[in-house]
């Protein structure tokens, strides 16, 4: 299948794992990376998802080297966890910034090309924390609450033209961002999963690279957790 895909944030963690995934499994595939580059195969495109005009010139070169985006992951995302109380404004507004209306710039950049193809993905990378909450994390959990009415919305205004916009939450994935929490608080998080481990990237580019396929045509507007079981009942 050689479609092209773009993935955001795919020089690391769980957004590099997509990118391969889509490589191997024969799409033409752009990652887009503040720093670092991507896996083997992918054009690296410098672009930061708070910035349009990045976002812009990162669409312009795809699009010149490898086609028009017919398959976009908003997979970029940042946390900046601490109590209510404490939270500044800056912390809410930056993780918001990154994660939902840094989704919406990169997606709403691809949907013009997806019109004119009648063909399109859109894949938003949440979290279980975005339905499930988390202490300390308001911004995160608000944010990517956020991307369930994004997705939802673009499947009721562009899903009669060829276009499905979907979320996937992973709960604990084995990546830097998880890395940066204490051992105690990994093993408290591990005990309540009911799987009882941490996932690799790879479960969740999986589970990403179906939703593009054609066999996931007909799926659209879903949350599909990836989470081992920890947010059941969402
Ligand atoms: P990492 O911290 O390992 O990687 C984050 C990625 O996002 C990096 O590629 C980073 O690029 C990119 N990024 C951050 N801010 C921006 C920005 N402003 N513009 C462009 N790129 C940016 O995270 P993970 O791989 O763990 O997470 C990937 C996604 O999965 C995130 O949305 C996260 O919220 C979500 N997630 C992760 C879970 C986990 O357990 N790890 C669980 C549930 C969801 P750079 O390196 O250049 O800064």
């Amino acid at each position: 299948m050689s479609r092209t895909v773009l993935v955001t944030g795919g020089n690391r963690g769980i957004g590099r794992a997509i990118a391969t995934a889509f490589v191997d499994a024969g799409y033409r595939v752009a990652v887009t990376a503040r720093s670092g580059e991507g896996p083997e195969g992918t054009l690296t495109v410098r672009a930061d998802v708070t910035d349009s005009a990045s976002i812009d010139a990162a669409y312009t070169q795809i699009e010149a080297e490898l086609g028009p985006v017919e398959i976009v992951v908003a997979n970029a995302g940042i946390t900046r966890d601490t109590l209510l109380m404490r939270m500044s404004e800056q912390d809410f507004s930056d993780v918001v910034d990154t994660n939902l209306t840094g989704s919406f710039r990169v997606v709403q950049r691809a949907s013009k090309g997806m019109l004119r193809a009648k063909f399109g993905r859109v894949i938003l990378v949440s979290s279980v924390i975005g339905l499930f909450g988390g202490a300390g994390q308001a911004n995160y959990a608000a944010s990517k609450a956020g991307l369930v009415g994004l997705a939802r919305s673009i499947t009721r205004e562009l899903g009669s033209r060829g276009i499905t916009a979907n979320v996937v939450a992973p709960g604990f994935i084995e990546t830097d961002m998880t890395d940066a929490l204490p051992e105690a608080q990994q093993a408290q998080y591990r005990s309540q999963i009911p799987a009882g481990r941490f996932a690799s990237p790879e479960e969740v580019a999986k589970v990403i690279t179906w939703l593009a396929s054609d066999d996931a045509a007909y799926v659209s507007g879903a949350v599909i957790p990836v989470d081992g079981g920890l947010g059941m009942g969402h």
